[in-house]
């Protein structure tokens, strides 16, 4: 029995080498530090647990759940932009739940796409965004994320055919894996750039909320007439500590928020509803826990930047995102440097090659580990490293 073409076309896992490179030094009993997981390490906060404790006891949230969401999950959702980014939001017809913003993601290709179509993925990006167009039979087109431009895609470097031929555009601020963020200008641009080519624009905004030094990045819902060309993900994941729970949405263009829903009931049937009321607490109760939450990374991100300015990287601290994006020192590809903080170190970092073909020369540090062992493995590669050449 032969899988579909599309599944045999999946891209090989990448990580599969460092993950059994990883495995060994473990059987070796040496101590390993993990900078390599996006996965929030601290718990979701207690408040929003006892919401699902409580809603799982009631037998009416036991059945299925309707697969655009309760409407006063969605009102919650709505709410939230309002309170947030200023943002208007008919909670009925401009937001979807979703289970977590990934599913969103890679669905939104198979509701725009015919095979053969193309699809305006940022390079490096979420993997997600190309496969999505992988699976639909569909094509990418990688736009270039550059330091030069604020690792912002430059519109105007897009061939016109390209732009012509492509039906969707993902974008993704603030941005894994480089930690940019994206201001209203630069969201307006995209704005006019969608409507010339008639492109309907995904703008994934899961990392909205984890800002440093008091600068809140903005939504693309607020650039004018972004509603009628986009829609934004977005979810709880992040800013709650709820990466295992899946509970998301889709908001903004309410034709495309209507398409996604029709897709969804003939694949899913939504969000258990206690999760769902889990979420509306997270959005709606007390938010002191996402000020802890930007103070914890803020100061493993001033770990890690000034660990690497020892080590001589000329790095500038990200603004948001879980994340630190850097070179890869002098005659190494990111894989091969990967391979020696692993084997030196002990230290797990994420080559960059995972996010695109043009990122060999960087690799990625993910936040998600107490402060104490993001020192230590700092230490640790200063140690072995000594010194690096750019
Ligand atoms: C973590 C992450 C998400 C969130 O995924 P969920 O499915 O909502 O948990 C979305 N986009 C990017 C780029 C991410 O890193």
């Amino acid at each position: 029995m032969k899988p579909a073409k599309t599944i045999q076309n999946l891209p090989p896992y990448l990580f599969a080498r460092i993950e059994k490179l990883i495995a060994e030094a473990k059987e070796q009993g040496k101590d390993i530090i993990s900078l390599g997981i996006g996965d929030p390490d601290r718990p979701t906060p207690p408040h929003i647990i006892n919401t699902l404790i409580e809603q799982a006891q009631n037998p009416v949230n036991h059945q299925y759940p309707s697969s655009v969401g309760m409407l006063e999950y969605r009102r919650a959702v709505a709410d939230w932009y309002q309170s947030r980014f200023g943002v208007n939001l008919d909670p009925k017809t401009e937001v979807v739940s979703l289970i977590g913003s990934k599913e969103g993601i890679a669905h939104i290709s198979f509701c725009y796409l015919n095979p053969g179509d193309l699809s305006l993925v940022p390079d490096p990006g979420y993997p997600v965004y190309s496969i999505g167009a992988l699976l639909a039979n569909a094509n990418s087109y990688p736009m270039p994320l550059s330091p030069e431009n604020g690792f912002l895609p430059d519109l105007k470097a897009i061939p016109e055919a390209v732009a012509k031929e492509a039906k969707i555009m993902f974008l993704n601020y603030p941005n894994n894996p480089t930690g940019a963020t994206a201001d209203l200008n630069f969201f307006q641009e995209v704005v006019e750039f969608a409507r010339r080519y008639d492109i309907l624009v995904c703008h994934d905004a899961a990392y909205s909320e984890v800002y440093f030094d008091g600068q809140a990045p903005v939504s693309f819902l607020q650039a004018e007439g972004a509603k009628e060309v986009g829609i934004e993900f977005h979810s709880v994941s992040k800013t709650y500590n709820m990466t295992g729970w899946r509970v998301g949405w889709a908001a903004g263009n309410a034709e495309a928020i209507d398409v996604l829903g029709r897709f969804k009931s003939n694949v899913d049937s939504g969000v258990f509803q206690a999760i769902q009321y889990a979420g509306i607490t997270a959005l709606t109760g007390p938010q002191d826990c996402v000020e802890e939450m930007r103070q914890v990374y803020q100061e493993r991100r001033d770990v890690v930047i000034n660990g690497l300015r020892k080590m001589g990287w000329q790095i500038e601290p990200p603004k948001a995102t879980i994340y630190v994006w850097a070179p890869v020192p002098k005659g190494y590809t990111s894989s091969s440097f990967a391979e020696l903080v692993l084997s030196k170190a002990g230290v797990v970092i994420t080559p960059g090659l995972g996010y695109g073909e043009r990122s060999d020369g960087y690799f990625r540090i993910a936040l998600t580990q107490e402060v104490d062992r993001i020192q230590e493995a700092m230490d640790r590669m200063q140690a072995a490293l000594g010194t690096l050449e750019f």
